[in-house]
């Protein structure tokens, strides 16, 4: 599989400050900021700050270093959310998963019950 990264999507842009943002959280290689849209109570998302389109390329091509700061974002944002009772982790992935920002991003949802995972 190619991956051809795009300077110019809206979550590039928002690492750059070009495009404000919420943020949640931050460290070294992860950014944590609340969707703009929410489809629930909690809705957060999670990127990496290097160039990685979808999880597979970002397990794939990420350092160790890359990917165990984003997991601990995860953590930090699940610890700060107060998800005790329960989230969805989702990473839509290209055309059939319908994704519409070309950087991988972890959608982390709560604050309610949410529905099966799958509506077909
Ligand atoms: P996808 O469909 O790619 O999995 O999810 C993209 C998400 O990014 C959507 O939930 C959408 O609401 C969110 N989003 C799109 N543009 C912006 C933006 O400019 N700022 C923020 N905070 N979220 C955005």
């Amino acid at each position: 599989m190619e991956f051809n990264y795009d300077p110019q999507n809206i979550f590039a842009k928002i690492l750059r400050g070009e495009i404000p943002n919420n943020t949640v959280y931050e460290n070294d290689h992860a950014l944590a900021f609340h969707d703009i849209a929410p489809q629930a109570p909690t809705h957060i998302l999670v990127i990496p700050k290097g160039p990685y389109m979808s999880l597979d390329h970002f397990a794939r091509d990420a350092s160790a270093d890359e990917q165990v700061c984003f997991m601990q974002a995860v953590a930090k944002v699940c610890e700060i959310a107060g998800v005790d009772d329960g989230f969805r982790a989702i990473a839509n992935s290209r055309e059939h998963g319908i994704q519409e920002v070309p950087h991988f991003h972890l959608h982390i949802v709560a604050g309610r019950v949410l529905g099966r995972m799958l509506e077909q």
